[in-house]
């Protein structure tokens, strides 16, 4: 199983990052040893002093594909979750800095958070779906996916192009703004149109 990501999404998260506007879709991969373990917390790793939270819509492929038709693309998958990219922001900067490949600040072990599915014909439409990320209680990032820059599906045909999509991979869909460093003790929990669909202690 591969984890594929999407930076830039988000006109107002490329914002707070000064970050350039994208042509295309910014994308990157995590490999299946950085999926955090159900129920267990997420420990701050000691390479970096700047973990940020990412909250982002994810989608489970359920169907093998290769250069899919965006008209198509809803074919191939049935679930829709919420989970976190945690990134070691610190790392990345110094990576972009010096134009080298994102990995060690993107693909670390447990910087995948993956919330449970939910069937995605249990909402009307996933082009204007909210998410949320609550620190200690308290909302610190929202979603909604009629901000994407690129569509769910757009997302899906995109890099169906570069990478053959097997059932079980899941695609990240990049995050809306108010990404922020995460501390010992907080609890995030994400939610979709108000299901909660994980809850993670820092340590
Ligand atoms: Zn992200």
């Amino acid at each position: 199983m591969k984890i594929i990501c999407i930076g830039r999404n988000y006109a107002s998260h490329i914002e707070e990052l000064q970050n350039e506007r994208p042509t295309e879709p910014v994308v990157f991969m995590k490999p299946d040893s950085a999926v955090l373990l159900k129920q267990h917390p997420f420990v701050i790793p000691e390479f970096s002093q700047e973990i940020h939270h990412e909250i982002e819509l994810i989608v489970k492929i359920s169907k093998v594909g290769k250069h899919i038709d965006t008209k198509f693309a809803h074919k191939y998958y049935d679930e829709i979750s919420v989970g976190i990219d945690f990134t070691a922001r610190d790392v990345q900067d110094q990576l972009k800095g010096k134009g080298l490949p994102w990995e060690k600040a993107k693909s670390f072990d447990g910087s995948a958070v993956i919330g449970e599915f939910l069937p995605k014909k249990q909402f009307n439409s996933l082009e204007n779906i909210t998410f949320e990320l609550t620190n200690n209680n308290k909302t610190v990032q929202k979603g909604n996916a009629s901000l994407m820059l690129w569509k769910i599906d757009e997302l899906i045909s995109f890099v169906s192009e570069y990478f053959t999509l097997k059932i079980g991979d899941i695609v990240f869909t990049g995050t809306p703004e108010g990404v922020a460093v995460v501390k010992p003790e907080d609890v995030l929990e994400g939610f979709l149109e108000g299901n909660k669909l994980f809850s993670i202690k820092i340590k």
